[in-house]
């Protein structure tokens, strides 16, 4: 944990959020600012600061996000139509250095995204 890391104080209890589910590796929560009918996080309990400082040993980790992810789309009435962001760096709109998969779905979705 990162004392200074917002989605790890989230995770300790320190900040409240809506959580949607939480197990020994992640935790999932609605995203305070919506951009879309349906949009929530996936994020690992352990600190890594975006994609790019993935090790080999976290390959495990991101699959489960994303099998989990899925699940809890279909759970929540998206299964059928969602989309998967990972923002890494600044330049690419990544606000909290602290890794997190978007999910977000009720509604159609463009392509390029912008
Ligand atoms: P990114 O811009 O990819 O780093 O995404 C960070 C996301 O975290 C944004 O969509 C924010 O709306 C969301 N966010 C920031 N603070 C909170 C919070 N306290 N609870 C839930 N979501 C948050």
């Amino acid at each position: 944990m990162d004392p200074n890391c917002l989605f790890c104080k989230i995770i300790s209890g320190h900040i409240p959020c809506k959580k949607i589910y939480e197990d020994e590796d992640v935790f999932a929560f609605w995203d305070i600012a919506p951009q879309a009918p349906k949009h929530f996080l996936v994020i690992p309990r352990k600190h890594i600061a975006g994609p790019a400082a993935l090790g080999s040993d976290d390959e495990q980790l991101i699959g489960k996000m994303m099998r989990v992810g899925a699940r809890l789309a279909r759970e929540n009435g998206i299964g059928d139509g969602f989309r998967v962001v990972f923002n890494n760096g600044a330049e690419a709109g990544q606000s909290v250095f602290h890794i997190h998969m978007h999910i977000l779905g009720g509604r159609p979705m463009h392509w390029p995204p912008g």
